[in-house]
């Protein structure tokens, strides 16, 4: 995949990406890694750690976009026992694999970054949950924890410090619903992953029932960088409401896919077009899911969209985990559908009745669809099964998600949907087959 900078103020997460052996602890402490933690371990206190994260405005790159130090804040001061950071680096988002690019590339980042977060909360353990399918990240993590053990950056003593912190790295086992905070949480205690009814929220119940900040992988690597050069200087980046830089994963019909570092605020098409090189020779941009496949698409001719999260919302879709999906004129967005509502229904945990069954009534539909026997009563069906599966009627986001690509691409592409339901014709000729 291509590498390729696409931040105005700077780099902030890929700044030292490119430097040979970054992923090892003396070429990444040479370059100022473990400084931020230093600091924070023998000369901060945990408030003055959120206020900067708060200066910063970083928020939740995981999907939510949350604000970081106010998910960090609501974790009670006065818990008289253990309280945890959890890493989600369960990343399986079709679409995403920006995380897998920070890991593989810096995972000293991701260590200070979650130590700095422990401290921030007032804990002295880190968990990093990491996807059963990353091996490589896997196992450069786990030389990177055994590292800044040996070296005293992360025990009993950081720095010299009488602030005990350590970081455990815990392996997935496969399952796209993992990636749910409140499943991976039960997940991470042993148990079958389903999603907890909320509430109570993590920050007073999570893992092992005791208070938990979940954080993304890369809500965390970018920490460090703003406790070396401070909340404000990091606000410089984005827009007025949605500060900083992102990693976007570019994936589909571009000439140049790969991991991009973006100032937010750019638009899809800077991304799309310049950044990834833009469609094939002959060919078009036909649609784009903005966020990962959970997140609602829209039409290629919306390219000049801003990255601007409440942007986004506006339009009824969002930035999600940051991988953006591209197809040209040269596919079926039906097809495509059916498609990922196959990867729902098979990757749904069965606990809520809407999205067990949703899913594969609609799957059913699609495949009617598809083998030319769709009429006007399957569009309807699908309307209300993607009804169905939205607006707080499932226990998580992976139904809301399911609903949105049936919901969103009728919405924009319903052209196609009659093409196929009601003249039993595809204009690029897609087949169940090959759904
Ligand atoms: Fe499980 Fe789907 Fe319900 Fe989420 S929405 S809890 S994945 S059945």
């Amino acid at each position: 995949m291509a590498e390729k900078r696409g931040t105005v103020g700077g780099p902030v997460l890929t700044e030292w990406f490119g430097k040979a052996k970054l992923h090892t602890l003396d070429v990444y402490e040479s370059l100022g890694g473990y400084s931020a933690l230093r600091k924070v371990v023998t000369e901060m206190t945990a408030a003055q750690v959120i206020d900067e994260v708060k200066m910063s405005g970083l928020r939740g790159r995981g999907g939510a976009d949350f604000p970081t130090a106010t998910k960090w804040s609501f974790v009670p001061k006065d818990h008289p026992g253990p309280k945890y950071i959890v890493v989600n680096a369960d990343e399986s988002e079709p679409g995403s694999a920006k995380d897998r690019y920070l890991l593989e590339n810096s995972p000293h980042m991701l260590i200070e970054g979650a130590a700095i977060a422990t401290f921030a909360i007032g804990g002295h353990q880190a968990w990093i949950y990491i996807r059963g399918e990353y091996d490589l990240p896997y196992e450069m993590l786990r030389d990177a924890i055994a590292e800044a053990h040996t070296k005293g950056y992360l025990g009993d003593h950081p720095f010299g410090s009488d602030y005990p912190l350590d970081v455990r790295l815990y392996r997935g086992h496969g399952a796209y619903i993992c990636g749910e905070e409140t499943a991976l949480l039960e997940s991470l205690e042993g148990k079958r992953a389903q999603p907890r009814s909320r509430p109570p929220f993590p920050a007073v119940k999570g893992a092992w029932g005791l208070p938990t900040a979940v954080n993304n992988v890369e809500t965390l690597a970018t920490v460090p960088w703003i406790m070396r050069h401070g909340g404000p200087e990091y606000a410089k980046r984005g827009t007025e409401k949605a500060k900083g830089t992102r990693i976007v994963t570019v994936s589909g019909d571009v000439q140049k896919p790969g991991n991009y570092e973006i100032e937010i605020g750019v638009t899809y098409r800077h991304i799309i077009e310049e950044l990834a090189g833009g469609a094939r020779p002959g060919h078009k941009i036909k649609v784009f899911w903005p966020g990962g496949s959970s997140a609602k698409v829209l039409p290629g001719s919306m390219l000049d969209t801003s990255t601007d999260l409440d942007g986004l919302k506006a339009l009824g879709t969002m930035g999600g985990s940051g991988g953006i999906i591209v197809m040209d004129d040269s596919h079926c967005v039906v097809k495509a559908a059916a498609r990922l509502l196959r990867f729902y229904a098979h990757e749904s945990c069965g606990k809520c009745t809407p999205c067990r069954v949703g899913s594969n009534w609609a799957v059913r539909t699609y495949e009617r669809i598809l083998a030319n026997e769709g009429s006007e009563t399957e569009l309807g069906l699908l309307e209300r099964v993607a009804d169905g599966l939205q607006n707080g009627r499932c226990l998580c986001g992976l139904g809301d998600a399911a609903g949105w690509v049936i919901e969103s691409t009728m919405r924009h592409f319903r052209g196609e949907y009659e093409e196929h339901c009601l003249r039993h014709t595809c204009s690029v000729g897609a087949v169940l087959a090959h759904a």
